[in-house]
């Protein structure tokens, strides 16, 4: 089922969403050679703590799933796509790209935000991958308008990739409704048909999040149960905000 916000559930969510887009800069601006991706969920979970918030994705177990999420802060290194769990002994280094996704509760009400940052310098295609699936994002967004349907943002976002080069979207995770829960109806695949899907109400709040790879659409899992990686070992990026859908454009909840 779809839940439409009450304004006073809105006013909250748009004041967790500052919170989280707070601390997922903050996150990235550590983000250099030499630094594990544990000390980056560590810091997330401390400034999630610090502004009286709670790790939305620490111990979050979806149905199905044998062993809980064990961080704050998912973080994919390179062909990782989504669900790297943090270690104290994955080092970052030069050329990588990383992928760090939060989500925190906040007064009782759930963001949900990621972002792709390279480490140090890196090669041209995968900075032309960030900024794709960067953009990719915001052609979804642009198409979240009150009265467009589902359909809609996945052909916006498809349609972008596929003007940037040959990419491989992937198709088996998907953006989400969000708020009460950390993932709520609808499903929000990032390819679609025009006019297809549920249509976009005004107080729907949903999480966009392309995942764009450099090869195959195609992913694997790994044996921890929640890495998922490209199956040709490529790189791939990951962005996501969480949005409220209005009468006209979207407004971006995951901000500064
Ligand atoms: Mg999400």
């Amino acid at each position: 089922m779809i839940i439409i916000k009450t304004p006073e559930e809105i006013e909250i969510i748009r004041e967790g969403g500052r919170h989280l887009a707070t601390v997922l800069y903050a996150v990235r601006e550590i983000i250099k050679p030499g630094v594990s991706t544990k000390d980056l969920d560590m810091q997330a979970e401390k400034l999630i703590r610090d502004m009286g918030d709670t790790p939305a994705f620490l111990n979050y177990r979806p149905e199905g799933a044998m062993t809980p999420f064990p961080a704050a802060l998912c973080v994919s290194v390179n062909d990782e796509v989504v669900h790297g769990i943090p270690k104290k002994n994955r080092i970052l280094k030069e050329g990588d790209i990383v992928s760090i996704d939060l989500g925190i509760k906040h007064k009782g009400l759930f963001t949900d935000m990621a972002l792709t940052a390279p480490v140090g310098k890196v090669i041209d295609k995968n900075l032309k991958l960030l900024q794709a699936t960067e953009a990719a994002l915001q052609a979804g967004i642009e198409a979240a308008r009150g009265g467009n349907t589902i359909g809609d943002i996945g052909y916006a976002i498809e349609n972008f990739v596929h003007s940037q080069g040959r990419y491989g979207i992937v198709e088996v995770l998907s953006g989400h409704g969000v708020g009460r829960a950390i993932h709520e109806d609808p499903y929000i695949p990032n390819f679609g048909k025009k006019g297809k899907g549920a249509k976009l109400m005004p107080g729907m709040v949903v999480a966009l999040e392309p995942m764009v790879n450099l090869g195959t659409k195609n992913v694997t899992i790994d044996d921890d149960e929640w890495t998922f990686r490209t199956a040709d070992r490529k790189s791939s990026a990951h962005f996501e905000h969480t949005i409220l859908i209005t009468e006209g454009e979207a407004e971006i909840l995951t901000k500064v």
